[in-house]
């Protein structure tokens, strides 16, 4: 499956909940290995960027799937691991401020606040409920993407934020865009 497969705002379906998966049949196992080869096309795509996580919803499959990259530091390493239903079961830590962005909001980053520590269950690609703490990069990736199983893209947290908005240049560095111009008034961004 390639790159094109990814929905992008202002489609509605991104701002939808997925369902459930109760059992890991045939069907989940393939939309993972899905997911993991359009997260791979896109990044052939992008000298810049790096994939390091996706949900099912943005390859238009509704489904409470996600898949974070194993590897952050390293563009080579490019295995992933499913976590199905995954959930947030408490919030620790402080809240910190980074930029993210998405494949599913080409050419806009946001530095978005998030618990700098969490627990989380999930089920696995086997159908084992795992349990695990994150933080730092991670827990924010897991945050990102149980969002987005919620139907809640990153610049919702950052709507009215004028400072909150980026974009790389062609050199891949992080610049402010123009919020009036880009943000507050993109009917592409916001309903
Ligand atoms: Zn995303």
């Amino acid at each position: 499956m390639k790159k094109e497969a990814i929905i992008t705002l202002p489609n509605p379906k991104l701002r939808q909940k997925s369902t459930k998966v109760s059992f890991v049949t045939p069907e989940i196992k393939q939309l993972v290995d899905d997911m993991v080869a359009v997260s791979i096309d896109w990044e052939n795509s992008r000298p810049h960027e790096l994939s390091a996580a996706l949900a099912a919803v943005q390859i238009d499959q509704p489904y409470k799937v996600t898949i974070i990259r194993d590897e952050f530091e390293d563009k080579d390493m490019r295995t992933f691991t499913a976590l199905i239903n995954p959930k947030i079961i408490k919030f620790e830590g402080k809240i910190e401020t980074d930029y993210e962005g998405c494949l599913s909001v080409p050419g806009v980053y946001g530095l978005v606040p998030r618990h700098s520590k969490i627990r989380v269950q999930a089920m696995d690609i086997d159908g084992n409920e795992v349990r695990f703490k994150a933080d730092g990069f991670l827990a924010r990736l897991i945050q990102h993407e149980v969002d987005h199983t919620n139907g809640i893209v990153f610049i919702d947290h950052i709507r009215d934020q004028k400072d909150a908005f980026f974009e790389l240049d062609e050199k891949g560095e992080l610049k402010p865009l123009d919020y009036e111009k880009n943000i507050a008034q993109n009917s592409i961004l916001w309903d």
